[in-house]
């Protein structure tokens, strides 16, 4: 994976995250805001649309809800004031009075996202609860396999989006048997025969360059896998005029029994197991590295929370692994009495426990403050920054997932040794 993509994966999680948290949330009345605005989108008249729902709230029967209703509103509209127009990905922005306890006990707040894709939603709402579907869109599987099932009488081609298979065009070839007609010399007919299926492969070979270098497909392409009975799909590949940029993304071959459209049916189910594996692969080989390393070179992983942290900034770390569900969070507090600060990491469950009991101080026994509060991955994106080090999110419902989680979860590929 290249840098970027990683710093998508992260971003993506990190929404993963918040989506979770603002779906638990829920209003008293029809109060709580939901504001889509899609790339580019003037923020001047954004507002002007608010302003006009705020004259709107003014028909709300219940005091409170009108109330609530009309404060989100000239929160988002505040907010909005720091921006001309909206972000290249678009602007979502969630704010409401959230109840915590008796009624009166609302607290406003106020969420604001920057999509890590662009995200054409234009969409106000006013519910009782924030309407997330459509970022959850964007977090759903996107990336497709072409697929082409040929042999010497048709083809097909298709793409596989998640489990959606899309069937996009088939073609015949028009190639006589091979048993020729009475009168014709063998060799002529083997000639002309040997052009037909020639032409036939490269209608077929630009159909496939069409279709899968399309805007539409391949900046979304995984790979591509080639089927059909025989040998006709390996002849294929190896004459026919295939563009070099998908030349590079063929997977692999799957042996069917049909071809066309059925043999695309076929391919799908029989290639599950080569299409996981390539979803997985770039995980895998990192995790690869570090079992290798860990029989081996022992001096250059770490594994373990408290042992990555206390290297963290020594600049060793190369690279961390770690689950895409490993909930821990960083926390800072300060002594309200005498302003000694001290830094906790700790589990999920653990945090709530800190938000609602006041730890004291070490040093002088002072009640003491929550002042920072970051996801374990969000704290290690910051000291990748500083200390230069790549995170790679291990998907943990896979083999090698289960095998990062006997680690405690999380684990490292250091530069140099620890020895050093
Ligand atoms: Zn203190």
């Amino acid at each position: 994976m290249s840098d970027k993509s990683e710093d998508r994966e992260i971003r993506k999680i990190r929404l993963k995250r918040m989506i979770e948290e603002l779906k638990k949330k829920e209003g008293r009345g029809t109060e709580l805001i939901s504001l889509y605005i899609p790339p580019n989108k003037r923020i001047s008249d954004v507002i002007y649309y608010l302003r006009q729902e705020y004259s709107t709230a003014e028909n709300i029967k219940s005091d409170q809800t009108r109330k609530h209703v009309q404060d989100a509103l000239v929160k988002v509209m505040e907010r909005l004031k720091y921006y001309q127009q909206a972000p290249e990905n678009g602007l979502v922005i969630f704010c409401g009075a959230i109840p915590y306890g008796a009624p009166g006990n609302e607290k406003m707040e106020i969420y604001v996202i920057e999509p890590p894709e662009p995200l054409y939603v234009n969409l106000y709402r006013c519910d009782d609860h924030f309407h997330v579907e459509y970022l959850e869109e964007l977090l759903k599987e996107k990336e497709v396999y072409g697929l082409v099932s040929i042999d010497v009488n048709e083809a097909a081609i298709g793409v596989l989006e998640g489990s959606r298979l899309k069937i996009l065009s088939t073609h015949t070839s028009g190639i006589p048997g091979k048993h020729r007609a009475g009168g014709q010399s063998a060799r002529r007919f083997e000639r002309l025969r040997e052009m037909a299926v020639h032409q036939y492969f490269d209608r077929v070979a630009r159909h496939v360059n069409d279709a899968f270098l399309s805007e539409e497909i391949y900046p979304r392409l995984k790979g591509i896998l080639i089927g059909g009975p025989g040998f006709t799909k390996n002849e294929f590949v190896e004459e026919a005029d295939l563009d070099y940029r998908l030349r590079e993304k063929i997977i692999g071959y799957v042996d069917t029994n049909y071809s066309g459209e059925e043999g695309l049916r076929e391919m799908v189910d029989k290639a599950k197991d080569i299409l996981k594996n390539v979803k997985y692969h770039s995980e895998k080989k990192h995790m690869d590295e570090f079992l290798v390393k860990l029989a081996r070179q022992h001096d250059l992983i770490l594994y373990g929370l408290n042992d990555i942290l206390r290297h963290l900034y020594d600049g060793i770390i190369d690279r961390i692994l770690i689950l895409d569900d490993f909930n821990y969070y960083y926390i800072k507090l300060r002594c309200k009495i005498c302003g000694n600060e001290e830094e906790v990491f700790t589990r999920e469950e653990e945090k709530m426990k800190l938000e609602y009991r006041t730890p004291q101080c070490k040093k002088c026994g002072g009640d003491m403050e929550i002042i920072e509060e970051k996801h374990i991955i969000d704290y290690l994106d910051d000291a990748s920054k500083i200390a230069s080090f790549k995170i790679i999110i291990i998907t943990s419902d896979t083999e090698h997932g289960k095998i990062l989680k006997q680690f405690g979860g999380i684990a490292a590929i250091l530069r140099y040794s620890l020895n050093y």
